[in-house]
This record gives C-alpha cells, structure tokens and sequence, in this order.
C-alpha cells in the first residue's frame, strides 16, 4: 500500500467514526506523525495533499521543517525539554504535550520575547500511568485556570497518551474521563478547550467516537517505526 493509500483509508476512517459518533467530520484533524521518517517519505504524504504533521523531537523539526514547503503545519507531540522551548517555537504552531504550569509558562514568556505566538494543549495522565507524562486530572483544572490568561501561549484543550492497549475498547474509558474533564475544566473555570487531542493507528476510530478533534497516526500511514 502506498502512502497516499493509506492516507485515504486513514482518513476514510475517520469520517466512518465520525458519522458512526453522529459528529461533523471537519471537526476531526487528522495529525500525521512522521517521526523517524525522512522527508522523502513525508513529501509523499504532501503530495497526496496531507499538511498537518506531527514529531516528536526537536531535533527532527528543526531538520524536517525548513526543507520543507512553508504550508505546511507542525504539532510537537513529545515531552518538551525547558532547554529546547527556544528552538521549537518557530517550527511549530501547536504543542500537544504541555505537561507541567512552569513549561507552559516558560513557553509564554519566551514566544512574548521572540515576538511568537503559539497554540498549546494540557497533556493529561488520565490513567495515572507512572510510564507516561501529563497532569492528573486535579492538577489540570488548576493549569487551565491559571494558563488561561497567558498572553502568547494559547490554550486550546488537552492531550492524552495511554498506555498501549491491543483492544481499543479497553482505552475508551481513559478517552471518556479526558473529554468529561474538559466538561468540568469549562463548566467551572471559564476556560474554553475546543480540541482533545488523542488517539492513535489502533484506536482513533474510538477516540473520535468519545469527541476527538486531533488525532495522532503514524504506522497507519506511514507503516512500521524502525528506530535504530
Ligand atoms: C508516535 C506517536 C503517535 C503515533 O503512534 P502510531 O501508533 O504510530 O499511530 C501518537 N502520539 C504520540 C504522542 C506519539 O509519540
């Protein structure tokens, strides 16, 4: 199969489980994750007319996105270093893995400094997964709160990475308690979270029936990782 193939079913997918949850697909972005691939490979993805991608390492973006078209959008999905925040802010316009209030403040002040603005997502650890990064559940509403009158760094929503399950039904209940505590952070804090960025190559379809608006595919599009 090719990448345009894949793209198409990936995205075919989508609008499947959109119509199955009885909700628009255009509210659905589909982030390709291109990590590890060269840009060979994601120029593929750009000419079956895909532009939204995702990494997760600095050092990918800054070798990827400059020999890359300038159409094209970026999201950083993995857990950011407070030393690497200068460099990915002109390669990206949203980052997925806010993880801590003081990362979140560290962005805004550095994009304020390099005349930047940036949109964010609160990674929460809705699974309280020792393995995985993100806010409790608790500590998210108060970040919300407190992020919410950021000047350079926007918050749109929250983010979250489970660990792997190989039966998706066993992930939804995680899904569920992100998109109810988005509920709770709105309801109570007045901060408005459009976006809930989760799902993955084997259990978007059940993300996005449990209000997805991002999800995040990789090996579905592009075939298996080697990480050497
Ligand atoms: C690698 C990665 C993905 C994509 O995983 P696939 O299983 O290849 O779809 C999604 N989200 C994050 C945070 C990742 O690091």
């Amino acid at each position: 199969m090719s990448i345009a193939e894949n793209l198409q079913r990936v995205q075919q997918t989508v609008a499947d489980a959109a119509a199955k949850a009885r909700r628009p697909a255009d509210k659905i972005s589909l982030v390709a994750v291109s990590k590890t691939w060269p840009i060979k490979v994601i120029q593929e993805a750009v000419d079956a007319g895909h532009l939204v991608f995702g990494e997760n390492k600095v050092q990918e973006l800054e070798q990827k996105v400059p020999a890359m078209a300038d159409d094209l959008q970026w999201h950083a999905i993995g857990h950011l270093q407070k030393n690497k925040v200068r460099k990915v802010l002109p390669l990206c316009t949203m980052i997925h893995s806010i993880d801590s209030v003081a990362l979140a403040e560290r962005i805004d002040r550095i994009a304020g400094e390099d005349g930047l603005k940036i949109q964010g997502l609160i990674q929460v650890n809705v699974a309280r997964d020792n393995a995985k990064f993100g806010l409790t559940a608790e500590e998210a509403k108060v970040a919300a709160e407190k992020l919410s009158g950021l000047s350079n760094l926007q918050i749109r929503g929250l983010m979250t990475v489970p660990a792997f399950d190989p039966e998706p039904e066993n992930v939804r209940p995680h899904f569920a308690r992100l998109r109810k505590l988005r509920e709770d952070i709105e309801a109570n804090f007045g901060a408005s979270l459009p976006h809930l960025s989760m799902g993955m190559s084997h259990d978007f379809p059940v993300a996005i029936e449990e209000g997805a608006t991002l999800v995040r595919v990789g090996s579905s599009i592009f075939g298996k990782r080697n990480y050497t």
